[in-house]
């Protein structure tokens, strides 16, 4: 393993001082915020991440990043919840049923025990090609050096969002879940505190595979907040799996609507294991809008969402698997006894 500086830090404040530490004049070290570690440890035993500082920010969690708040202005998740935590909590299970699903569906009973909530957002991809060092071709890893995906075994891979330069799948499930609930994330930083929407934090492949995150040196994850919505309640978090515990999604569809006497004011959709991005399906759900979710307008919705969708061989069956999950989740979340 790549040799490391560990530092570990009491407050936020200290926390992102520790991340821009470095000798004067020399370049920034980088560095890595550890709290769960299930990514982080995993990818630097593989090689795949070399971080030259490791600022250990557990003891934050006794502080609001650790703690879930639900008021009547919505729910505010602090970034070092424990998935289980947040999965397990019975109002979170009752208005906000989304979030508890995508969680309580992702990795194993015991990782979700470990891993927190903003480390979960910040999960790499599954490539194997990324993964495994031995590979010598993967932009994400070693920019310019090529994709070894695109012509490679690439059934677990994109087919939405995906450039010339990459196709990885996005893995996480829960920030499908935040973009259906219009979620926004709280940052701190050298420059102060910010609030950006969930869904501008994560960045398509284009020419830059390498850069997946919009976050800026330095800067954690601090907390999520997710409105009280008409379209929180009736919510659902479908994923489609090889098997059904401790796997990736094929396809997964993350679906709230708000309805009145079975016609749709306001639907949202997040779309994973098919896209690169947590990917919003805005046209799915403008064409959703004053309709009721039949089997017509539902696979009308479906097509909508794959317009643009490419495969890459192993993974063509991707598109049809996506739509059909979508419509399957659309037509159960219309169902919802509320
Ligand atoms: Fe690397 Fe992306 Fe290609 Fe996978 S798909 S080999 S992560 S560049």
């Amino acid at each position: 393993m790549h040799p490391f500086v560990y530092q570990r830090a009491m407050t936020a404040e200290t926390a992102v001082r520790f991340a821009g530490m470095g000798e004067q004049g020399a370049p920034p070290l980088r560095t890595s915020y550890l709290a769960g570690g299930t990514t982080l440890v995993d990818l630097m035993r593989l090689g795949v991440m070399q971080p030259d500082l490791v600022v250990d920010i557990n003891p934050l969690s006794g502080t609001s990043d650790g703690r879930i708040v639900i008021d009547r202005r919505g729910l505010r998740l602090g970034a070092l919840v424990h998935m289980s935590e947040a999965a397990d909590h019975p109002d979170i299970q009752a208005e906000y049923p989304i979030i508890a699903q995508s969680l309580k569906l992702a990795a194993n009973a015991q990782l979700r025990n470990m891993a927190t909530l903003g480390g979960n957002v910040l999960q790499r991809t599954r490539c194997t090609y990324f993964r495994d060092i031995s590979y010598k071709e993967c932009n994400k890893r070693a920019p310019g050096s090529g994709c070894a995906a695109i012509s490679g075994v690439n059934r677990m891979h994109a087919v939405l969002g995906t450039s010339d330069h990459c196709i990885a799948t996005y893995p996480g499930d829960f920030a499908q879940a935040l973009i259906a609930l219009d979620a926004s994330v709280e940052l701190t930083g050298p420059n102060g505190t910010r609030t950006i929407p969930f869904a501008s934090l994560h960045r398509k492949p284009e020419d830059r595979p390498d850069q997946e995150i919009r976050l800026r040196p330095g800067e954690l994850i601090v907390a999520f907040r997710v409105p009280a919505t008409p379209w929180a309640r009736r919510s659902l978090f479908l994923k489609i799996r090889d098997r059904e515990s401790f796997e990736f999604a094929l396809a997964a569809a993350a679906v709230a609507l708000d309805q009145q006497e079975g016609i749709v004011r306001t639907a949202r959709i997040a779309l994973g294991g098919v896209a690169t991005v947590p990917w919003r399906a805005v046209e799915a759900e403008t064409l959703l809008a004053g309709k009721s979710i039949d089997e017509q307008n539902a696979a009308a919705a479906a097509d909508a969402a794959f317009a643009g969708a490419k495969g890459f061989g192993h993974n063509d069956f991707k598109i049809e698997l996506g739509k059909r999950t979508l419509i399957r989740a659309l037509q159960q979340a219309a169902a919802l006894q509320i």
